[in-house]
Formats: C-alpha cells, sequence, structure tokens
C-alpha cells in the first residue's frame, strides 16, 4: 500500500474532495447571506441546514433546477463555459475559483499530512476562508454560522495537533484583542466604522487555529496585503477613501500564509517575549 500511496495518488484524491466540497461552498456563499436577509437575522441551525440541503442546485436566474451533468465540480463549469445550460445566463468566475481553490487546498493538505483527521480539518480550514472571503466581498457581511463551528473545529485542530488548548485560546484573545483596538481606535479618531465586528471576531477564529505565536504574523500580512491593494485603487480614484472595503479577505490571506507557512510564526515568535 505504501507504494500506491504515492504524493500523486494523494493529489488526485485531494482535488477530487476538495471540488466536491467547493461545490458545496458555492451553494454555502449563495444561500447563507439569502437566509439570514429572508429571517432578518434569526435563522435557526436547523434553517441552515435545510435551507442548505433544499431545494437542490437551482440557476439563479432562470430558477431552472440543474441536471447531474450540470452539477460536476470545475468540469461542468469549463464544459457549459460558465454558463447556465437553460437560459445561458453567466455564474461568474466565483464559482469557478472556489472550486479550484478548494481542490488545491485539499490535495496540498492531504500531500502534507496524508489521509488523516488532521487534513481533512486542516483543508476544511482553509476552504471556509474562501467562503467567508466570498460572502464578504459580495454581501460585506462574515456570518457567524460559519465562524462559530470554523471557532469549535479550530479548537479540536489545535488542541490534538497544534500547541494545544491554551496556546489556542491565547491566540484567540490574541487576535480578538488586537483588532478590537484597532477597530476602537478607528472609531475615536474618525467617529465612523472603519471594520466590521465580524472581523474582529474572524481574527479570534485565526488565532484559534495558528495559536498565539502565528498571530501577529497573520495580521500583519493582512494589513500588509490590504494596504497594498487599497492604496492604488485608492490613489487612482477606484474606490472612495471612506468606502467601506471588505477585510475578510485579508485576514483570509494572513490566515493562509501563516498557515501553509509555519516558519512565519517562528519568525515573529523570536521577537515576542518567551
Ligand atoms: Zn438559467
Amino acid at each position: 500500500m505504501n507504494g500506491f500511496v504515492t504524493p500523486i495518488f494523494l493529489s488526485f484524491l485531494g482535488v477530487c474532495f476538495g471540488a466536491v466540497a467547493g461545490s458545496f461552498l458555492n451553494v454555502l456563499i449563495h444561500r447563507v447571506p439569502l437566509l439570514i436577509d429572508a429571517s432578518e437575522g434569526q435563522v435557526s441551525v436547523w434553517g441552515y441546514i435545510s435551507g442548505l440541503a433544499w431545494p437542490p442546485s437551482r440557476c439563479a436566474t432562470c430558477d431552472h433546477a440543474l441536471g447531474w451533468r450540470d452539477n460536476i465540480p470545475i468540469v461542468s463549469y469549463l464544459v457549459l463555459r460558465g454558463r447556465c445550460r437553460f437560459c445561458h445566463d453567466g455564474y461568474g468566475v466565483r464559482h469557478l475559483a472556489v472550486e479550484i481553490f478548494s481542490a488545491a487546498a485539499f490535495a496540498y493538505c492531504m500531500v502534507a499530512f496524508g489521509l488523516t483527521a488532521k487534513a481533512y480539518l486542516a483543508a476544511g480550514f482553509l476552504a471556509a476562508l474562501v467562503a467567508l472571503s466570498a460572502i464578504d466581498i459580495e454581501e460585506q457581511l462574515l456570518p457567524d454560522v460559519v465562524l462559530a463551528p470554523l471557532f469549535c473545529l479550530g479548537l479540536v485542530f489545535h488542541a490534538l495537533y497544534a500547541g494545544g488548548l491554551t496556546d489556542a485560546g491565547l491566540g484567540a484573545a490574541a487576535g480578538y484583542g488586537i483588532l478590537w483596538l484597532i477597530r476602537e481606535a478607528y472609531r475615536i479618531y474618525s467617529g465612523g466604522e472603519g471594520m466590521g465586528y465580524g472581523d474582529v471576531k474572524f481574527a479570534a477564529v485565526l488565532g484559534v487555529w495558528l495559536g498565539l505565536a502565528a498571530v501577529p504574523a497573520a495580521l500583519f500580512l493582512a494589513f500588509a496585503g490590504g494596504s497594498a491593494l487599497m492604496l492604488p485603487l485608492t490613489l487612482f480614484g477606484r474606490v472612495g477613501e471612506r468606502a467601506p472595503v471588505p477585510f475578510g479577505p485579508f485576514l483570509a490571506f494572513g490566515g493562509f500564509c501563516a498557515f501553509v507557512l509555519p516558519g512565519l510564526a517562528s519568525l515573529t515568535a523570536s521577537v515576542l517575549p518567551a
């Protein structure tokens, strides 16, 4: 069996699992904001479960039910050139991007950790970062229904495979505390809402997954990434200086880098007090 379970086999398996997971993420990205809107935020756990499971996939434009051949992750999108078979309306490139990223994340985790619970948890974390980014870009929302389970899974992951529960708790407190302070400072300084409370909670989730030592690296990369993208856009007048900018994708970027490059954490750990 050892000769068979090669990196190529693991990558192939990861791509298959990840593409299917990405297809589910697209449903989640589309439906969670609709469920929250429809019930003015009072969605029960059962409401989310049933709302995600039913009805089967439909075209968002013409409402035509999609058959199995319209639902093969990545492949259907490429064959149909990103359009609905019935009304030919475009699905948007986000569908394909989410499935490809999810496939890559699962492949990476399977090769790095083998066919283990650790690999599935880690892949779930990376895939959830994509879902949160997409929902934040499209709806300026980081829903608790994704953040809360991700926080709990992070506790399990960190307790079993990383620095333990104490480190997870300290990481969450650091992530939450740092973003809370920045958010409050901005509010006092400018009188406006610079950052949503969802971003503060998201930073706590990252802290649970990454542990205390990696939090500074993740947040630094998030702010650096945000500045690198927003500065030119602001200078060239593409966005107003006070336009709300979703920060979730940048937090996801920082969390992703700190997770797949653990060396970043030891870099910052060396400057933190022991
Ligand atoms: Zn259609």
